[in-house]
């Protein structure tokens, strides 16, 4: 039997596991399974990539086969919050893989598509409801579910979410919560922001961090090229177009250049998609079952929508655009190299943008090295000094490509403030264990 008996999971989710081909536990996972096994509240630090869908879905599967209850009509004893469709969708697929052998029910809650369905999904309740925070707060309102059920209740990649301005909806959200509950917070990063949202939203957490930039950076080769804004499109056709390149995402800042490139590459002969907040579910689907099943070799993408993009084999990332926040640099560069493989992380920046490089620069802590022998290498980006570009865009909105979402979507306004002093979901007991659950109706 795997590592994974040490932990003192079940055996309908160790032979989950092992038909997964899981055999050790990942470092976050055995961090943060002992204490979510006990009941204890949790701030994980931890990216995607390092196996934290199931440090949190494992433990929470074990408590549903340990504490068999039906749920309430439109309740469910967990709830799951994540930023976008496709992380939502994909933290459901993880759960319904992992509960193969257990008798379980969930429902993924998330804009972009016809509710009924999803309403239809929730009429007699679910173990587990995962969700993004706007749909779930429009089907509240409609009466559809109730929130006055989750035991559990983990809000996964939470930095991404106040980035994108759910911090209202959250807090929304966790006011309707019932105050003895579980609660996890995950977050690959720990500004001020999510440092208050831990405060409010956790009790005695225990913390378990781990860095896997050091470690999966590491395995990724980095490069960049310094290229005129004119000449990108020849630059990316001129490293895309090369046999070791087999599964490549491509990153820009904003949607209208993401389907730029990707047309421009498709009409050079290389199979590309764009996916972003524009194009309709249906599109992202087909775009991601091409990238799975190697049909689409070049998946072009903005840096909200590539967030749900769970494929282990991507050989090589292009940043198309330099990300004006270094921190999404290295969410970007995490797309490859992931599941013990070695991958290329492929940066053109002009002159514009040699400002964030230097920025990015002093994030990871060394120089990205520079290739100059290729056809458009331009000293004048190189060398510029040029202030870093100002972009357009509005602030903070739901589901927007980076060029609208700026770290100020987080910061506090009077909305904010008011429902911050409401404490919500703050347990008024001191308790250590924050799992109270037996007089929980169902
Ligand atoms: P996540 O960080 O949750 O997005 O997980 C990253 C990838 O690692 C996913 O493809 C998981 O299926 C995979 N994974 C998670 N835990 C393990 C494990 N213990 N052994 C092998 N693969 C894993």
């Amino acid at each position: 039997m795997s590592n994974f008996k040490a932990l003192g999971l079940a055996v309908p989710i160790l032979q989950a596991l092992d038909e997964e081909g899981y055999t050790t536990p990942t470092p976050i996972q055995a961090g943060a399974i002992p204490h979510l096994l006990k009941g204890r509240d949790l701030l994980g630090l931890a990216q995607t990539g390092t196996g934290k869908t199931a440090a949190f879905a494992l433990p929470i599967l074990n408590y549903l086969l340990e504490t068999p209850r039906k749920a309430a009509s439109r309740g469910a004893r967990v709830l799951v919050l994540a930023p976008t469709r496709e992380l939502v969708a994909q933290i459901g697929d993880n759960f319904a893989s992992y509960a193969r052998h257990m008798k379980f029910s969930h429902a993924v809650i998330f804009g972009g598509v016809g509710q009924n369905r999803q309403v239809e999904a929730m009429k007699r309740g679910v173990d587990v409801l995962v969700a993004a925070p706007g749909r779930l707060l429009d089907l509240v309102g409609q009466g559809h579910i109730d929130l006055s059920t989750p035991e559990i209740v983990v809000l996964d990649e939470a930095d991404r979410m106040l980035d994108m301005g759910f911090v209202h909806d959250i807090r929304r959200i966790v006011a309707r919560l019932p105050e003895q509950r579980q609660t996890l917070l995950f977050s690959a990063t720990m500004p001020a922001s999510i440092r208050d949202l831990a405060h409010s939203l956790l009790t005695e957490p225990e913390t378990v961090q781990v860095t896997p930039e050091s470690s999966t950076v590491d395995r990724i080769r980095q490069a960049v090229l310094f290229v005129d804004s004119a000449k990108k499109k020849d630059a990316l056709m001129m490293l895309v177009n090369n046999d070791r390149v087999v599964r490549a995402v491509v990153f820009t800042l904003m949607k209208h250049e993401a389907n730029k490139v990707a047309e421009f590459l498709s009409k050079n002969g290389i199979p590309a998609a764009a996916i972003h907040g524009n194009k309709s579910q249906g599109a992202r689907e087909r775009a991601m079952k091409g990238f799975r099943d190697g049909s689409i070799r070049v998946l072009v993408a903005t840096d909200i929508a590539a967030r749900g993009i769970d494929v282990d084999e991507v050989s090589h990332v292009f940043n198309y655009d330099l990300p004006n926040i270094p921190e999404a640099y290295v969410h970007r560069i995490g797309r490859t190299a992931r599941a013990g493989r070695e991958g290329w992380a492929v940066s053109l920046c002009d002159a514009e943008q040699r400002a964030w490089l230097r920025e990015i620069e002093r994030r990871i802590g060394k120089d990205v090295p520079v290739i100059a022998d290729h056809p458009y290498h331009s000293v004048e980006a190189q060398n510029s000094t040029l202030p870093p570009p100002v972009l357009g865009g509005g602030r903070g909105g739901r589901g927007r490509s980076s060029g609208g979402r700026r770290q100020g979507a987080s910061s506090g306004n009077s909305r904010g403030q008011s429902a911050r002093g409401r404490s919500p979901g703050r347990p008024s007991s001191g308790r250590r264990h924050s799992r109270d659950r037996g007089r929980r109706p169902s």
